[in-house]
């Protein structure tokens, strides 16, 4: 199973009536398939793997906006701040740091999401709440550090459960999150919403929702 237009048709419609952006999420698909979403019009592109970012960017069109959707390890930043989009999963000061210091190398700012852990899974990666405001503090105190990032907003992944209230309420906890720092400017992007739970997070006011499987069909 490949790209399916008719689902890409109805989700993008779906997506729009939220003025939200939808990002396809090309994590382990084929050069071939991802051709036939930029051929329908589709041009915001999430990858999980540096390797495979890399490999893509070089083979697919220019115009792509490439999103960075994974967990990103501080050696790698180097190699996709030239042409990365948005950085979606920032989740340590020291990763934040390491961005801006790659980006001035460049002289390219580098826009970047902090990812809160939302869910009641210990597995996903994510700031508590009381990281995030200490790396905002942090933030605003030395700006000299993060000079090379514009800090665009927040990204959360629900808990994977049938538990649709759960979900509901751990995407409203991102949104309350999301509007505490409405204030700092440029503060704009709330990436919450997969295949599973993209019509709750809409609901919820995700301004990005990040679907792969439904438009792609199931990973190799
Ligand atoms: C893989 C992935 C997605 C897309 O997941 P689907 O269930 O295939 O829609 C979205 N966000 C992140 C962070 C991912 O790793």
């Amino acid at each position: 199973m490949g790209w399916n237009q008719e689902r890409f048709t109805r989700i993008l419609a779906e997506v729009q009536t939220y003025k939200a952006k939808l990002i396809a999420v090309s994590k382990l698909q084929s050069i071939e398939s991802i051709g036939f979403a930029y051929e329908s019009g589709q041009r915001d592109f999430g990858e999980n793997y540096v390797q495979e970012l890399l490999s893509k960017h070089t083979q697919l069109p220019t115009d792509i906006n490439w999103h960075f959707i994974g967990h990103l390890q501080s050696n790698k930043v180097k190699y996709i701040v030239p042409f990365v989009s948005l950085i979606h999963g920032v989740d340590s000061e020291k990763l934040l740091a390491e961005i801006s210091k790659q980006g001035k190398k460049i002289s390219r700012t580098i826009p970047c999401l902090l990812q809160v852990h939302i869910a009641s899974e210990e597995t996903k990666f994510g700031l508590d709440e009381t990281e995030l405001d200490t790396l905002i503090q942090n933030m605003k105190e030395h700006p000299e550090r993060f000079s090379f990032v514009a800090l665009r907003g927040l990204m959360g992944m629900a808990s994977f459960t049938e538990d649709n209230n759960l979900i509901l309420s751990e995407f409203k906890k991102l949104k309350s999150l999301f509007e505490k720092y409405a204030g700092i400017p440029g503060f704009t992007e709330l990436s919450m919403g997969m295949s599973a739970d993209y019509r709750f997070a809409l609901q919820e006011g995700s301004t990005m929702v990040r679907i792969g499987s439904m438009l792609f069909g199931s990973r190799a």
